[in-house]
């Protein structure tokens, strides 16, 4: 019997070598029933090696994984309650849509009249019953994921590994189809972990996100608090755009610490981080929260919160503009702001001064 209270995955000190090559390292993670999870990071990571020794495809060097409170070290991919989608299209085409999705309940060797009645109950719940009878090239590509869903739904799999599951598609059609994952797995509220290395794929159908790098679990949280309230320098390089600054510590009193950036003292909240005089810190802050203005003859600031820099040029995006600006030390910024089309712009080399909400700019120690 599985524990329906536990969470669906827990993942406890897993390390995954390939001979001499650790491909994880010692990586701790809990994903709640119902729960829309995205493994995110940079390629070679470590993340399709992850969903993969939680489907049972490889396994762990060392560590466990639990499924629904049971530890599954043990059991082979098809006796799991975890179904692995590869890719958007992995439909058997000679078939309809009705005998796709039985396909499972056949091999298993259910009586006729419960395939059916199994099938039908999840097309009802995938909204795919007046397509039954449709071949999948009939289909569009959000209604060939669904099939894959109600795959899924029917062998009483409520875990789905969805890896890359939108890789091959342009970037419409991938946006359309992200929209349509999220509402999908919101109806029929079964756990999903999704593989991805496109951030706006991640924050779109994420409850929660794990940023995954060189083996390691870098920081698990809601997209919107990894996107605005970073805690490792790592995930505010990868997420959103982010200008990361270099610091010297001056002075640190109570939870601010003066910081030295570039000739400049900045006061920055140390948000609990244990900060001493003399430490090197990385401070980041994202390009829409910066704002710049014109500083022709205005003395250094001394706020706390702005910098001098030299203009260096402008990029127009269309919705926005981004502001490149060197600072005294060579290190580039970049303001984004909603585009002006009247907007004066300074001289190539021109001082400005860009400036932000003390709140906006943060801490980390590596
Ligand atoms: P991507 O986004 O490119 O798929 P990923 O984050 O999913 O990357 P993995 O596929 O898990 O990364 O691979 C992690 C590392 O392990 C990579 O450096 C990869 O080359 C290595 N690796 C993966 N599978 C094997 C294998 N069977 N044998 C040896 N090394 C492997």
């Amino acid at each position: 019997m599985t524990d329906q209270t536990a969470p669906a995955v827990e993942v406890r000190n897993l390390s995954k070598s390939y001979g001499d090559f650790v491909a994880l390292k010692d990586v701790n993670l809990t994903i709640a029933a119902g729960e829309y999870f995205v493994l995110l990071g940079p390629s070679g990571g470590g993340k399709t090696t992850l969903l993969r020794t939680i489907g049972g495809f490889q396994r762990p060097t060392s560590g466990e994984i639990l499924l629904h409170g049971k530890s599954v070290g043990h059991l082979p991919p098809d006796k799991r309650p975890t179904t692995m989608v590869f890719q958007a299209y992995a439909l058997f085409p000679h078939m309809t849509v009705l005998q796709n999705v039985g396909y499972g309940l056949k091999v298993a060797g259910l009586p006729k009249a419960q395939i059916a009645e199994k099938v039908d109950q999840a097309l009802e719940q995938v909204g795919l019953k007046q397509f039954e009878k449709r071949k999948p090239h009939e289909l569009s590509g959000g209604q060939q994921q669904r099939v894959q869903l109600a795959r899924a739904i029917v062998l009483d799999r409520d875990i789905l590994l969805l890896d890359e599951p939108l890789a091959a598609l342009d970037a419409q059609l991938r946006k359309d189809m992200c929209l349509e994952l999220k509402h999908l797995q919101e109806k029929v509220g079964i756990t999903f972990i999704h593989v991805t290395h496109n951030q706006e794929e991640a924050m779109t159908v994420a409850d929660r996100i794990a940023l995954i790098a060189t083996g390691d679990l870098v920081e698990v949280g809601r997209a919107r608090d990894i996107y605005r309230a970073p805690e490792k320098s790592f995930t505010a390089g990868f997420v959103g755009e982010n200008n990361i600054l270099k610091g010297k510590a001056l002075e640190v009193n109570g939870t601010a610490a003066t910081v030295d950036v570039a000739g400049s003292k900045l006061r920055i909240d140390t948000r609990g981080l244990l900060v001493q005089a003399g430490q090197e810190l990385i401070l980041s802050i994202r390009s829409e929260c910066v704002a710049l203005e014109h500083a022709e003859g205005a003395e250094p600031p001394a706020d706390g919160m702005s910098i001098m820099g030299s203009y260096d040029e402008s990029v127009y995006l269309g919705l926005t503009t981004s502001h490149l600006v060197r600072l005294p030390d060579g290190t580039e910024m970049i303001s984004r702001v909603i585009a002006d089309a009247d907007e004066t712009l300074p001289q190539n080399g021109a001082p400005v001064r860009l400036h932000w909400k003390p709140s906006d700019i943060r801490m980390h120690i590596q």
